[in-house]
């Protein structure tokens, strides 16, 4: 099964999970109540991390072989980067995934552990475009890849942003998922962008409902744009961590509301391995629309 023909042919949103690896051998009880509790929803799919540095990785293969797996498992989704890592590794990795079943893969660049300028390794890849042309070569993959409604930090540039999708596209990737965003205006603008360039590629929206109040800064961290300032004047003027909570998954009931009316092809929620905030947010969303 592949997530580009569920996408072109479920007639209906997808909706799907994103999982981490544990960090830990104590993490693992957390991720595993995450996925337990979130199965009865019937995810279309769920993807799992790539961890920075190598035993986060073999624990990402070992955590989406274990949900690949399971019996009456979701369609599960591995991601791949390709910092600090030779073609040769990058060949194993695949390897590794398709013995466990895996043949949907998010190939994303990744980025510098500790957060320096990107680098490629000496016998490496240099992005994710590259990234995506050596999935495809190396065996029938299916392959999605990141897109940004705020322009990548490193571009700051919206143009070139629609430009390298589109030539992840053109080198075969299938999918895309979003990082996080707040309003659904920029999203709308980048699949207008993409429809400038020619390219329809169906772009899963990922949503993740802020629920306490140290996240504000955490998520225009990952946004790349500071959060709506009538949301943040909303949650630091709430009474409680119960009103701060309800607060960010209204927010997040009212973004998804509005790119399902925009035509979204999925969303993808960004779980941080937990289930609460994504079962009220979906609970809500099912009321009112056939998602899933
Ligand atoms: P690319 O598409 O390669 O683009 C990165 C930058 O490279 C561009 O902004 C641009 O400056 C430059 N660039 C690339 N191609 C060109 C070109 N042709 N010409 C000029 N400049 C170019 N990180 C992880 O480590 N593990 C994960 O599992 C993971 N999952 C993610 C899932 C999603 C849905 C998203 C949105 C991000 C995820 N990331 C993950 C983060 C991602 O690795 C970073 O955002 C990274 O900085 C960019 O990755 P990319 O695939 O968009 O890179």
């Amino acid at each position: 099964a592949s997530v580009g023909r569920l996408l072109a042919e479920a007639g209906r949103p997808s909706f799907s999970f994103e999982f981490f690896p544990p960090r830990s051998e104590d993490e693992e009880p957390i991720l595993w109540r995450a996925v337990e509790s979130l199965a009865p929803l019937e995810p279309d799919f769920v993807s799992v991390t790539y961890g920075a540095n190598g035993s986060r990785r073999d624990r990402t293969i070992a955590a989406t072989r274990r949900i690949a797996e399971a019996a009456g498992g979701p369609l599960t989704v591995g991601h791949l980067t390709c910092v600090a890592q030779s073609r040769h590794e990058l060949a194993e990795a695949l390897a590794a995934y398709r013995e466990a079943g895996v043949t949907n893969i998010l190939a994303i660049r990744g980025d510098m552990p500790g957060g320096g300028e990107w680098e490629a390794h000496p016998d490496g890849l240099r992005n994710a475009t590259e990234l995506v042309r050596f999935v495809k070569e190396e065996g029938d993959f299916c392959v999605g890849v990141a897109a940004f409604p705020h322009p990548h930090e490193t571009s700051d540039d919206a143009s070139l942003d629609a430009e390298i999708l589109a030539a992840k596209v053109e080198a075969g990737a299938e999918f895309a998922i979003t990082q996080l965003f707040f309003e659904a205006e920029p999203y709308a603008a980048l699949v207008e962008r993409m429809a400038g360039l020619g390219c329809r590629v169906p772009i899963v929206a990922g949503i993740m409902p802020l629920t306490v109040i140290s996240q504000i800064e955490r998520f225009a961290l990952l946004s790349g744009r500071d959060l709506p300032a009538d949301l943040v004047g909303r949650l630091r003027a709430a009474g409680s961590k119960e009103e701060v909570r309800r607060i960010g998954l209204e927010s997040a009931v009212t973004l998804c509301r509005d790119l399902l009316a925009l035509g979204a092809p999925g969303l993808q929620f960004f779980t941080q391995n937990r289930s609460k905030a994504t079962r009220e947010v979906l609970a809500t969303l099912r009321g009112d629309v056939a998602v899933g």
